[in-house]
């Protein structure tokens, strides 16, 4: 029998001194002689499969053309696979078809074999391609397998390179054609984010899954759980994306990158720090078609607005805007630069960071490790001649005292602080060690604010429910007397608000117009009370009262209101509590790593609902008996049972109670069963609850209709109980 290395020579593929020059190296390299033929680019790849597969006599194929079955992943696992360098394709008469670049090596084949349990067919291919493969779609587990099956892949994601903003160069190479699992993962998770109008992607790893969390209007929202093994290959992903180290696993890093999604230009922020199972991504989401706001759309009421506009277009003084993280006050302070912006001002920022890149402004960013900090910046900004100033934020007194001075020498200053409102700004400024009469003759207007959900237009009702009504009277009675709240209202909840009742973010201000008689009293060090009360003379409102008057006019809700003030501190000599939205800290606008109160409930109530592991499953049908029937059949069996009595509501539900399986029927009223079961997936949130589709109809098209909108399976009315339940088991076991 002629060997392959003398096929080889027979065919003039390689030489004699070839083959000597690859076993000199062959010494201590312990790899076959023909991949080191190979290696050394003595021989093609294309030739040596070629002639192997005449002389194994073995098909030699190309894994491109290949399908692959997912289930003959599972008889070899990874490690084995990457070993052996063999990839498993499918199974054949009841052996296992394996791609192998170096077949003849009986012991590798015995151990294959073993390992399947069964016997093994092996099949020629490039042994670079096999890698390729292994790599590629063991990373598929099976609910990722799934998920990406459900969703409609419309998902175009581009890369925007850096540095060349203007042509909005388009980089093909690193995301077009590649079709791995990881890539379509992260294109996925970047679009629907977007698509949800989320302002942060949190990826969270922990001992046995990876948390995909958004935050939408100021709230963090898990969407969806990935496989732990999943997870260093979407952090490469990312890391590649934002052009950071993908070698660097232990230290912090942080990068940028623009990307093109839904024709949509969002710049992304990311951020990476080690934790103690893995790297934790927060990504940033600056969505360029919306981050301009004209001051009118800040949510000032009139009185407030001319007054706020009449601060800022002074010549000199200082304006502070206070809140704690989260508070809007960088949007407030963009909408003022963007109104007083002019060719005849010279205006100049010092930002950590910057958040928005405005033409005909100087953006300076915060660099200790430059030695530029606000205090040094400050000091550098005054000396080019500028008419407004911007400082990021004030943090010590080195840099409250350039500022405040340089507001009182020709200069507009413009600055934010961590307080809860306004007068007590005044108060945390004496703290700092401020005189007070530099206080109180460059002080121009305090603003604090707080963000409150807009009820969503789409689905804004008045609450008219009599049992609705009277819990809200009993839990916001004081508040609702207070402000004369005639009329309740709340978001039911539909598609454009994503089933929350909420949609987009105002802001609620208080505004201190520092009068004369104000700045008497600060430089006098006047308590708190007595400058309040001095602000009561002029038109003042507190937070709280601002926030009322949007409940009255049905802008948000008293939750709302209550989430971001507190209720029983609208009293002037009571501080509202801190807000819920984020941590005080010297981070600016950043995101906040920290957990809040909030987060931490969220937290708890996930481990409860884990402790408590009865799945929940949602029945959606039309027709009452069918209901009671379904619901007795799961409920018997230990299931949790919700209902839905049309498609619309089963949609909503599926959003808001995050059911573990869905039964759906198909001829409802007001929305189908396939056109819901077509909503659910268009969302990673829900992408991947099972549905099982219900329904008297058994013609076959049906079927194929709700199997492609994405069911994963289908029952027929009248149904068989044992068969249902089998289905339902079978299905929540895979999940
Ligand atoms: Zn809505």
């Amino acid at each position: 029998m002629t060997t392959l290395i003398e096929a080889l020579l027979k065919e003039k593929l390689i030489t004699f001194d070839n083959l000597q020059d690859a076993e000199a190296k062959q010494i201590g390299a312990q790899k076959p002689i023909h991949e080191l033929l190979v290696e050394m680019d003595f021989l093609k790849e294309e030739d040596l499969l070629r002639v192997a597969s005449k002389v194994f006599n073995l098909p030699a194929i190309s894994l491109d053309n290949e399908k692959i079955d997912s289930q003959a992943l599972k008889l070899v696992q990874y490690d084995k696979a990457k070993r052996y360098g063999a990839f498993p394709l499918r199974v054949q008469e009841g052996k296992l078809v394996l791609a192998m670049s170096n077949p003849q090596d009986v012991t590798v084949l015995d151990d294959l074999s073993a390992i399947a349990g069964m016997g093994v067919t092996p099949v020629l291919a490039k042994k670079n391609d096999i890698a390729e493969c292994i790599d590629k779609y063991y990373l598929v587990d099976d609910s990722i397998y799934d998920l990406m099956k459900n969703i409609v892949d419309d998902t175009k994601v581009e890369l925007v390179k850096e540095g060349k903003e203007d042509q909005s160069f388009l980089d093909a190479d690193v995301l077009k054609g590649d079709r791995s699992p990881v890539v379509k993962l992260a294109n996925l998770i970047l679009s629907d984010a977007v698509k949800s109008r989320a302002s942060d992607i949190h990826i969270e790893p922990y001992e046995d899954f990876v948390e995909v969390r958004y935050r939408i209007d100021g709230y963090l929202k898990n969407i969806m759980k990935i496989p732990v093994k999943m997870h260093s290959s979407l952090v490469v992903r990312i890391k590649i994306l934002s052009d950071l180290d993908i070698s660097e696993t232990r230290s912090p890093q942080d990068g940028r990158c623009s990307i093109l999604i839904h024709e949509r230009k969002v710049d992304l922020r990311i951020s990476i720090i080690p934790t103690f199972h893995g790297e934790k991504i927060v990504i940033r989401l600056l969505d360029k078609s919306q981050e301009k706001k004209y001051i009118e759309q800040l949510g000032m009421e009139p009185g407030d607005l001319s007054a706020f506009k009449e601060a800022i277009q002074k010549p000199q003084g200082m304006v502070l805007v206070t809140g704690p993280t989260g508070s809007g006050k960088t949007s407030t302070l963009y909408a003022a630069l963007g109104f007083i912006k002019s060719e005849t001002k010279n205006i100049v920022t010092i930002e950590d960071p910057i958040e928005y890149l405005t033409e005909g402004i100087n953006q300076i960013p915060v660099n200790p490790a430059k030695n530029v900090t606000f205090a040094s910046g400050l000091k550098s900004i005054l000396r080019q001649d500028p008419n407004v100033i911007l400082v990021g934020e004030i943090r010590d007194l080195e840099t409250a005292e350039i500022a405040f001075r340089a507001s009182l020498t020709g200069h507009l200053v413009f600055s934010t602080l961590h307080t809860n409102n306004a007068v007590s700004t005044v108060i945390r400024l004496l703290d700092l060690g401020l005189e007070p009469y530099l206080i109180g003759s460059s002080l121009a207007m305090i603003v604090a604010q707080r963000l409150v959900r807009i009820i969503c237009p789409g689905c804004r009702q008045e609450i008219t429910d009599a049992q609705e009504v009277r819990q809200m009277h009993e839990k916001f009675g004081i508040f609702i007397q207070r402000y004369k709240l005639e009329k309740l209202y709340k978001g039911a909840g539909c598609e454009t608000c994503n089933y929350t009742g909420f949609l987009n973010r105002t802001a609620i201000f208080e505004i201190l117009k520092v009068s004369e008689k104000v700045k008497k009293l600060i430089s006098e060090k006047a308590s708190e009370d007595e400058i309040m009360k001095a602000a009561r003379e002029s038109r003042f409102r507190t937070l709280a009262e601002a926030g009322g008057e949007k409940a009255r006019s049905g802008v948000t809700t008293i939750e709302e209101v209550e989430r971001v003030c507190g209720i029983q501190e609208i009293d002037f000599d009571i501080q509202p509590k801190e807000s819920y939205q984020g941590t005080k800290g010297s981070d600016g606008e950043k995101t906040s790593l920290e957990s809040s109160p909030r987060e931490v409930n969220e937290v708890a109530n996930e481990l409860r609902k884990a402790v408590n592991k009865r799945h929940t499953v949602l029945i959606v049908d039309d027709e009452p008996d069918i209901r009671t029937i379904l619901t007795v059949c799961f409920e018997s069996c230990g299931y949790n049972v919700i209902e839905a009595e049309d498609g619309e509501e089963g949609v909503k539900k599926a959003y808001r109670d995050k059911p573990s399986l869905i039964i759906m029927d198909v001829m409802m009223p007001k929305m189908d069963g396939v056109t819901a079961t077509k909503k659910i997936r268009s969302h990673l949130e829900t992408a991947s609850i099972p549905i099982v589709m219900l329904t008297a109809k058994s013609d076959k098209t049906s079927e194929i209709e709700g199997l492609d909108a994405g069911a994963d399976d289908y029952v027929n009315k009248p149904f068989d109980r044992d068969k249902l339940l089998a289905r339902v088991r079978m299905l929540l076991r895979k999940k």
